[in-house]
């Protein structure tokens, strides 16, 4: 029976059957080794508890890594989790200028490679999560469910006990499809889409130099990257919505109260107008044909009117959704909308929400009825995109002062994300003033994301683009 509990608290199962432990000296297992998976490893080695961080990639951080060229709109102050700034100071690490609005690439380099590098082999690479259940249980047995260990599965075919897990696997791996009705449009599959953000001045400029691009979607995502397209000389771009104006998308001009969001809707409404930027309105993708010449995208909306154009290149900049399906044998109260839980739901709603405005939430807002797995991070929002890693790094607080058994601190939530300072892209604009650095947003290299204040079109905008 290949069993055992080795250095990093990992029982794993052999071929003989599974390894009865106590389930109280099991390792809390954290999926993903995004800045929120490894700030929960932080507070869990902080409170003294056995952590396994099971990261996807073969790198921390591997999604951030896809957007590495982005600069964060949220500066330093905000990124950098409370436990993780003790263990990394304790280590004679220096935090980054408090006010420095980081890139992806800039976080990790100077944050979490750092981080992951104190939790040593609790972090494991190359470590991707198939499905989590119970031992011996499926989601409908009952009793005695509370007393048997989570069962984790990886894609290798390992399997890990654990006392409780904390899903920060992110969404980044579960774009939206293209398709105007939520399902993938026809023949999706057979055609490559780019995602939000690509890095179209730098590594993907020859990807999309002298290309014929179309761009989906209404939100920031797609206005930075239109901005950023229409730097490249010969590139005729082509911007498909939903809607029937582009009105929402423009921003309220010089009256906008974020005056340099003002200014990107603004730029991108001028170049709409000089033809730069080709807008298609009342686009609802139905179907795409790959062919010879380019992929020929075809709207159709719910009256039955069809429009097309043919693309080189595809970027879907329609938001992300969570993946819900390594869970399916737990037992989850998933809100019908969103695909947060249902307490959460409300205090994230981007109708009603701005990521600075959504309100302090911990771990009774995010306990499921299956005891002891906590979707975490920007999964725990489902589709909302509302959320910031300052919010993360009070739900994972909460989550493990909780199985501490702390409960106190557990429910003693507390967020400081002031509306006009966490998401402020007027913080981006000082950025650029003060150390001439472009960040996307008054003329640089158009990168930053910016604020959602509220949305409603759900066509993907949101505080992180
Ligand atoms: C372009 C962009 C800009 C953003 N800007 C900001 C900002 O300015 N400020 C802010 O606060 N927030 C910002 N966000 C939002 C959010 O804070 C980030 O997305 C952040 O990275 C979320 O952290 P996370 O740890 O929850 O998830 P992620 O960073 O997505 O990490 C999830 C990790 O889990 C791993 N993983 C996935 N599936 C599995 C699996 N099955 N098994 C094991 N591992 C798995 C992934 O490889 C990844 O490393 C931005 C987001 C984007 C996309």
């Amino acid at each position: 029976m290949s069993s055992g509990c080795c250095g990093t608290g990992i029982v794993e199962l052999g071929q003989d059957g599974p390894v009865m432990a106590d389930v109280a000296d099991l390792p809390v297992v954290v999926i993903g080794a995004g800045p929120v998976g490894l700030a929960a490893g932080a507070h869990l080695v902080e409170r003294g508890l056995d952590v396994v961080v099971l990261e996807a990639g073969d790198r921390v951080a591997a999604s951030v890594a896809q957007w590495a060229h982005v600069r964060v709109f949220s500066p330093w102050r905000y990124n950098i989790d409370g436990a993780a700034r003790r263990l990394l100071e304790d280590d004679g690490w220096t935090a980054p200028d408090s006010d420095w609005l980081p890139t992806g690439a800039e976080l990790i380099d100077d944050y979490l490679a750092p981080l992951a590098k104190l939790l040593g082999s609790r972090v494991r690479l190359n470590a991707k999560v198939t499905a989590i259940s119970r031992l011996g249980y499926d989601r409908v047995r009952t009793n005695g469910r509370e007393g048997v260990p989570f069962l984790i599965r990886l894609a290798d075919g390992q399997e890990i006990l654990a006392r409780a897990v904390i899903d920060a696997s992110g969404t980044y791996a579960t774009p939206n499809v293209l398709g105007a009705n939520g399902l993938p449009a026809h023949s999706e599959d057979s055609v490559h889409v780019d995602h939000a953000l690509p890095d179209v001045l730098g590594a993907g400029r020859e990807t999309y130099a002298g290309k014929r691009v179309l761009v989906v979607g209404a939100g920031h995502s797609a206005a930075t990257t239109l901005l950023a397209l229409a730097r490249l000389d010969d590139t005729p771009i082509t911007w498909a919505i939903r809607a029937g104006s582009a009105t929402r998308s423009y921003g309220g001009g010089t009256a906008d109260a974020l005056p340099a969001r003002g200014a990107l809707g603004s730029r991108l409404h001028a170049l709409v107008e000089s033809g730069r930027i080709r807008l298609l309105t009342g686009f609802f993708t139905h179907t795409v044909i790959p062919g010879p010449d380019g992929v020929t995208v075809v709207s159709r909306d719910p009256s039955g009117h069809e429009q097309q154009v043919v693309a080189d290149r595809i970027v879907a900049a329609t938001g992300y959704r969570p993946d819900h399906s390594v869970a399916a044998e737990l037992r989850l109260d998933l809100d019908p909308i969103l695909g947060s839980t249902r307490a959460l739901a409300p205090l994230i709603d981007p109708n009603q929400h701005s990521c600075g405005t959504v309100p302090p939430h911990g771990v009774d807002e995010l306990a499921h009825p299956e005891p002891g797995y906590y979707a975490v991070g920007v999964k725990s929002y489902g589709r909302a995109p509302t959320f910031l890693m300052a919010t993360g790094y009070e739900q994972v607080r909460s989550v493990v002062a909780a199985l501490a058994g702390d409960w106190e601190a557990a429910r003693d939530v507390q967020l400081d994300l002031p509306e006009t300072g966490v998401c402020s892209s007027s913080l981006a604009e000082a950025q650029e003033q003060r150390v001439g650095l472009a960040t996307g947003i008054s003329g640089g290299l158009l990168t930053t994301p910016l604020p959602l204040v509220s949305v409603a079109s759900g066509d993907g905008a949101g505080c992180c683009g």
